[in-house]
């Protein structure tokens, strides 16, 4: 009885009208919009993996939303709806409540439903989301498709959530805590460019896995690098390791050819665009400061590290 009790009271709220049926039967109804394809994405989030044990529920709420609709723009999709399977230690009212208020609030900013999900018992705290979205057929942006010659360029600022993980408290905290997913970007980049991730392990490691898929190279301008203030006053190490080895950023990281990247511009992007290198042919990636070679021992998370 408790977890419909649950269900009713914290994830039951009204959905937008292009869903047919959401939570309440054994499963959701929708109707695809006419030639598009479905986009859909899963991430789980650990307590105490994830994120601290302590973190504000509603903190947590937000991010396990958000970090779905993030994998979905990096495709060039429209998100449209989330199921949330939710296992919880205990049934702590105070704590739900402001859980399924940051997922709602999180959903309500980008116009997306929840319709279904599963609750359970266990002992550890864990939030898988699943997110749905829409893409015309043929034209979602893949990891695989950069070629050389093409602009690697990156939304927003890098290194924000890895640098307040060690600095709790500092005001970037709220980047950690609240990652904004680049959802307008993502679908003004669909047709523009060629290829396309979501930072969320560390520049440096995601954009080597659109180098190996698309079987390239790429040159990295160190100098070029989008900094929080709070960034650019440490020595370059530090900033270097948090901008290219952090996580949780959450931008986007795409490739894209020099005349796409001026008809980008031409549409102003909601968020700001740096561009900070150039894919090459060799297949390897290497890092230059004002234009002098730079080694660099970097990571990015690994998970069964
Ligand atoms: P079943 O036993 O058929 O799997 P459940 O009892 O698990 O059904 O779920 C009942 C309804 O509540 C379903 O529509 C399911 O999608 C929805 N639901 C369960 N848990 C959640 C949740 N945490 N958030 C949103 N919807 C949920
Ligand atoms: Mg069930």
């Amino acid at each position: 009885m408790a977890e419909f009790s649950i269900i009713d009271t914290y994830f039951n709220r009204p959905t937008s009208a292009s869903v047919d049926l959401g939570v309440g039967d054994d499963s959701a109804l929708l109707t695809p919009p006419p030639q598009q394809q479905l986009v859909i994405c899963a991430d789980t989030l650990v307590a105490g993996r994830h994120f601290p044990l302590d973190t504000n529920p509603h903190a947590i709420g937000w991010k396990s939303v958000a970090v779905n609709l993030s994998d979905l723009a990096a495709m060039g999709a429209t998100p449209h709806s989330i199921l949330l399977a939710l296992s919880l230690p205990q049934i702590d009212h105070d704590w739900l409540k402001a859980f399924s208020q940051g997922l709602y609030d999180c959903c309500d900013q980008f116009g997306v439903s929840l319709i279904g999900g599963d609750t359970t018992q266990s002992p550890h705290l864990t939030i898988t989301v699943t997110a749905l979205g829409w893409v015309e057929t043929g034209k979602a942006v893949p990891r695989t498709g950069a070629k050389v010659g093409d602009l690697i360029c990156v939304s927003g600022t890098i290194g924000d959530a890895a640098f307040a993980l060690q600095n709790l408290g500092h005001p970037l905290q709220k980047r950690l805590d609240y990652p904004t997913p680049r959802c307008q970007l993502g679908t003004t980049l669909k047709g523009l460019a060629n290829s396309m991730i979501d930072v969320s392990d560390g520049l440096a490691q995601d954009l080597g896995h659109i180098l190996k898929g698309s079987d390239v190279g790429a040159t990295l301008e160190l100098e070029k690098l989008p900094l929080s203030p709070a960034l650019q006053d440490l020595n370059h190490e530090k900033q270097w390791q948090y901008a290219l080895a952090g996580g949780d950023d959450y931008e986007l990281c795409f490739t894209i050819s020099p005349q796409h990247y001026a008809q980008l511009l031409e549409q102003q992007p909601d968020i700001n665009i740096t561009r900070i290198g150039t894919i090459t042919e060799n297949k390897t990636l290497s890092f230059q400061y004002y234009g002098d070679e730079v080694m660099l021992n970097l990571n990015g998370y690994q998970h069964f590290a």
